[in-house]
């Protein structure tokens, strides 16, 4: 509720606000059987301005709004909400936000007022219309460009803030306090005061969609999620990102930015309620002037996933410990599915700046724990690069998806900070230089070139961007090396 009157960027968000706003409004006004010159008595305003506000024209300051609830006798949430009071204020509503869409609009008729006299059924045939207009007008699914480009504008954001948003922040903050948290691991019942105080009720379901994680019945206010054995995707983290979009006040996404936008932001919420700002801070300071900073740690005191643990780790770096760094999660093949950096190390990219589906420096971390002799274990190592030294901590975690290994990163002054900085594993890169390890050596290539045909496999991962090269997603030197090493001479 926090979104609707703290300074929100996104004006479309709160234009629809404002109608929910208006709709509601005028609802109770008249189950309570007020004119606008009544409520406005009752408020010390006139009734055109109050006309206004039903209208969706014009947005009301805290001050009033907690008049109007008084006024109307009702808590202020109740006027805050997003539901419409009923379906003829949901048409209403409906055919506004209709009516605002350019692909509408540039129908060129003229603006349809809905009065009193109009039909429910009448709206409903019109917003039939519309919403047949729309699917036949949609593009479908994005394209990896669209995807690759959505992507790289959501990195640059992370980046100048340091992957820390406030605003998420204060949200998780406010609910933990409302459930009475103090500190430590989050306990399930917790979790479930959580989903009671966003007025939701969990059902556990064994016929969910394959293609959803979760979904949610706005109007009986109902979670359905799937039943899941232990060590799968934790059902808590799926319910605590859905909760995430209804404290956020997601709406149905407009475009596939907005869709990975509302993704990112649900994910922070759902981290930030479980490695907490108020203890993991403390924590996290502690461990630094020990000098023992680790993501293994951090891990257990919440008893969260390592790959939590390591990207909450630099959502609260930055802003708390003054601490640059980055995150990568990469495949065997060293295929990067999620990156993020604020200090200085250059991830392959393509020309959009989309890291997702590039090939990382097999000199990297990320891709020598799978060379380590115990790679379920965590490792540790130093690594020069074009742009500096970094110290990197790298783990495949056993308990999860072990074909992925994720990454926390630290320019080299840093690494004092932290546990395993002794550490003497140490390499280096030249990449993006071909001869680093992009390419096969030449002796390789003279031999092999033009004779090796590898069938690629399947590559439907990482929002269908495609891996680069002449067999998208195959390693020529590794090919080349298997060739050679298979090769009867
Ligand atoms: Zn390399």
């Amino acid at each position: 509720m926090a979104s609707l009157v703290g300074e929100e960027p996104l004006s479309l968000t709160q234009e629809l606000d404002l109608i929910a706003f208006g709709q509601r409004l005028r609802h109770l006004r008249k189950q309570r059987g007020l004119t606008l010159s009544d409520l406005g008595e009752r408020v010390n305003r006139a009734p055109s301005q109050l006309s206004l506000l039903e209208n969706g024209k014009r947005e009301p300051k805290l001050s009033l709004l907690k008049s109007l609830a008084a006024a109307l006798g009702v808590p202020i949430e109740e006027l805050l909400r997003r539901q419409a009071p009923n379906r003829r204020a949901q048409l209403e509503m409906a055919l506004e936000e209709a009516q605002r869409d350019p692909l509408y609009a540039g129908l060129g008729l003229a603006r349809l007022k809905v009065s009193a006299r109009v039909p429910n059924d009448v709206l409903e045939h019109i917003l039939g219309l519309y919403g047949e207009l729309r699917s036949r007008q949609a593009k479908g699914t994005a394209t990896p460009e669209e995807a690759r480009a959505a992507n790289a504008e959501l990195r640059r954001k992370q980046r100048e803030q340091g992957n820390y948003f406030a605003e998420i922040e204060r949200a998780a903050a406010e609910a933990l306090a409302a459930v009475g948290y103090r500190s430590g691991a989050l306990s399930q019942s917790t979790v479930q005061a959580l989903v009671s105080h966003f007025g939701y009720t969990v059902q556990t379901v064994q016929d969910l969609p394959r293609t959803v994680r979760s979904i949610s019945d706005l109007r009986n206010r109902r979670i359905y999620v799937k039943h899941e054995q232990v060590g799968m995707h934790t059902p808590r983290t799926i319910l605590l990102q859905t909760l995430g979009h209804l404290s956020l006040g997601h709406h149905k996404p407009r475009d596939f930015a907005d869709f990975l936008r509302q993704r990112t932001e649900a994910n922070y919420f759902a981290a930030a309620i479980l490695v907490p700002e108020t203890a993991a801070v403390p924590y996290l300071r502690e461990a630094k002037k020990d000098r023992a900073l680790s993501v293994e740690d951090l891990r257990d005191v919440f008893a969260v996933s390592y790959e939590m643990a390591a990207h909450r780790f630099t959502n609260l770096a930055t802003h708390f410990l003054d601490l640059s760094c980055h995150f990568v999660r990469n495949n065997a093949g060293g295929i990067i599915y999620k990156a993020y950096e604020n200090d200085g190390i250059v991830f392959p990219a393509d020309e959009q700046g989309a890291i997702e589906g590039q090939r990382m420096c097999l000199q990297w971390s990320g891709r020598q724990v799978f060379l380590s002799p115990d790679r379920f274990s965590v490792y540790y190592q130093y690594s020069d690069s074009p742009t500096g030294t970094y110290f990197c901590v790298a783990h495949v975690d056993p308990s999860r998806e072990r074909d992925f290994a994720i990454t926390l990163g630290v320019p080299y002054r840093e690494s004092r900070w932290f546990r395993g900085r002794e550490t003497t594993s140490r390499t280096k890169s030249d990449c993006p230089n071909g001869d680093c390890c992009r390419r096969p050596p030449a002796e390789l290539t003279q031999r092999w070139e033009g004779y090796a045909w590898p069938s690629a496999r399947g590559n439907s991962h990482i929002l269908a961007a495609l891996p680069p090269g002449s067999f998208p997603g195959v390693d020529e030197a590794d090919v080349y090396t298997f060739l050679e090493r298979h090769a009867v001479h």
